[in-house]
């Protein structure tokens, strides 16, 4: 037990690696901390807690891959399922994400596992945007391929970005706590030989369960067996973590971008000033009635 206690108190990060020479980029994420930070901000359900985990941890991956010039990417789930929509946004090193309804209960699948696909529905798309700071933002978008998450990035990178994607993200939760979170990514570049990827197809069944398989074992052991004789390297370790940038000067910028009527209103109708609560991270911000008038100068 002690074992795995030390296995859970390990910071969440994100390796990245090559396979095959060069021939395959991937990702391996751990996200229990992230996604167990999620799920007590948001009070989530136990199919909830799964449906934004997986989206945070597939977001911080594309996180992780940011070029450039691009600041932070935004992802955006909506299927039609009674869980509404989840937006998750991430940079290099932190996530953050939001769901419409949070509260969530679903029978459990014949598998027994969590019912994530019905939850979210598969009737719809899954959007991506990447700020490019002062440049307008790339937008690219796909339709839902099952609502589980994994499947519907991977084939958003297929189908909106042409790179050939397996992909798999998995939270384990019992109740209201989240034992394990982990994901996988890989992606062959151009030239990779058909050999590889039947390899690696074949092989994906063994990370589908990647989350039962982090409570047991680091994930770089998991990589060396996995990928035994495909040449696993580590080019970079990065940390992870759920991060909201909000701070009361945005908050200040938000009601000023609501314009001088709507602060008079405001200032007219609350007699205590207002009180923001930020999306992603629900810290609250108290402006009294001085601040308003300020704001509105
Ligand atoms: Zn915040």
């Amino acid at each position: 037990m002690s074992e795995i206690k030390e296995l859970y108190n390990r910071e969440d990060q994100i390796l990245h690696i090559t396979l095959a020479d060069g021939m395959v980029r991937g990702l391996l994420l751990t996200g229990l901390n992230t996604v167990s930070q999620g799920a007590a901000i948001h009070n989530t359900s136990p199919v909830v807690t799964a449906a934004l985990g997986r989206t945070l941890m597939g977001t911080a991956m594309m996180g992780a891959m940011l070029k450039g010039e691009e600041h932070s990417v935004t992802v955006t789930i909506n299927g039609g399922g009674p869980i509404g929509r989840i937006v998750c946004v991430a940079d290099r090193d932190s996530v953050r994400g939001v769901v419409d309804v949070p509260n969530v209960e679903m029978p459990l699948r014949t598998d027994g596992k969590l019912n994530v696909g019905m939850a979210v529905g598969r009737d719809g798309r899954i959007s991506v945007v990447r700020d490019l700071g002062m440049k307008s933002p790339y937008i690219g978008q796909t339709a839902l391929l099952s609502g589980e998450i994994a499947e519907d990035f991977a084939g958003y990178y297929v189908q909106s970005e042409q790179t050939p994607t397996l992909q798999a993200l998995g939270v384990l939760v019992n109740g209201d706590a989240v034992l394990s979170a982990g994901g996988i990514l890989l992606q062959t570049l151009p030239g990779c030989p058909d050999s590889i990827i039947t390899e690696l197809e074949l092989r994906s069944p063994l990370f589908y369960d990647i989350s039962r398989e982090l409570c047991y074992e680091p994930m770089e052991d998991l990589m060396h067996k996995w990928f035994d004789g495909l040449k696993p390297v580590i080019l970079d370790r990065t940390p992870l973590s759920y991060r909201c940038p909000c701070s009361r000067e945005r908050m200040e910028k938000a009601l000023i971008a609501l314009g001088r009527e709507e602060l008079t209103s405001m200032i007219e109708d609350e007699i205590d000033g207002a009180e923001l609560t930020c999306h992603f991270c629900k810290k609250q911000y108290k402006f009294s009635q001085e601040d308003l008038v300020k704001l509105r100068g």
